[in-house]
């Protein structure tokens, strides 16, 4: 693996690269690497001649400044996981290499209604600096593909937008599904913060959402929504949202349809750690 902290050393490696022929899948995250963001880098590689992974925590996407200091950072670890999966190459940027003219003055991109609902909502802002990120790396390696995780689904639709919005219209957006721990917990870089206790209740979050899956037949979403709520709240939650969606345009359903594909979105805290999850109907 070639790992490279300079944009103009990157971008000349990946043209090289290119010139013969190689097909670039690129895999942004944020580091703090488990088998959720492996899956990715397996995918890529399935798919293309040269896989290109990201770490960069990007300050312009965190409302919240706190959740940034605390964000878990492993590169060392890291490195030695992307070494196992076979990764061609990783791109491990500083903040002044990304944004060398200071963060406000980057390109921004407008995500319309998806910044005003759920992650959009209680996130002001966190959805621009994503845009804002995504939008920087692409212009650096101009990949053939790029992989995301369903587990920020929300994220999926605004990156599905951002490279018709960026002109890049043979860019391939491929989601790849969600990597589960064996109680269904979604795997995330935050869990690492969880205390074992918290650890052990993050479960129900999987089970409010396969509930809500298991009752779209039998029930109405506002009984099975508040039950969920106080599941959550009795084993120590402080729930943003149990939302139920449709999943082609992410518009709020008040109920569920039999004619749309759905999906159930969970965003809920627990202590100081903010978890999100979601399920196709
Ligand atoms: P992050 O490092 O959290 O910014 O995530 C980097 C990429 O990995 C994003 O496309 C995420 O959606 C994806 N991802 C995060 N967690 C998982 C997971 N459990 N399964 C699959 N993909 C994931």
């Amino acid at each position: 693996m070639v790992i490279f902290k300079n944009i103009n050393d990157i971008k000349k490696y990946i043209s090289l690269k290119k010139e013969g022929e190689r097909k670039v899948g690129f895999i942004p995250t944020m580091g703090a690497l488990h088998a959720g963001h492996i899956s990715l880098i397996q995918k890529a590689k399935e798919d293309n001649t040269l896989s290109v992974c990201s770490i960069f925590v990007n300050p312009t996407q965190f409302n919240d400044k706190k959740d940034l200091e605390k964000y878990p950072v492993s590169t060392d670890a890291d490195i030695e996981l992307l070494l196992n999966a076979g990764c061609d190459v990783l791109f491990l940027p500083s903040v002044e290499e990304i944004y060398p003219d200071g963060e406000a003055n980057f390109k921004t991109y407008d995500f319309g209604y998806l910044d005003t609902i759920l992650e959009g909502a209680k996130r002001p802002g966190h959805f621009r600096g994503v845009g804002q990120v995504v939008g920087r790396l692409l212009e650096i390696v101009m990949p053939d593909s790029l992989y995301i995780g369903q587990k920020d689904y929300q994220q999926c639709m605004v990156l599905k937008k951002l490279a018709p919005m960026m002109g890049l219209d043979n860019l391939e957006v491929i989601i790849c599904p969600t990597t589960r721990e064996a109680d269904g917990l979604a795997m995330s870089s935050r869990n690492r913060r969880l205390t074992e206790p918290q650890r052990v209740v993050a479960a129900v979050i999987y089970q409010c959402l396969v509930s809500i899956q298991s009752k779209q037949l039998t029930s109405h979403f506002d009984i099975v929504r508040k039950e969920c709520e106080d599941l959550l709240a009795a084993k120590g939650f402080a729930t943003e949202y149990v939302a139920l969606a449709d999943a082609r345009d992410l518009t709020l359903l008040s109920d569920y349809k039999t004619d749309a594909p759905m999906v159930a979105l969970i965003a809920t805290k627990i202590g100081e750690i903010r978890l999100i999850d979601n399920m196709l109907l």
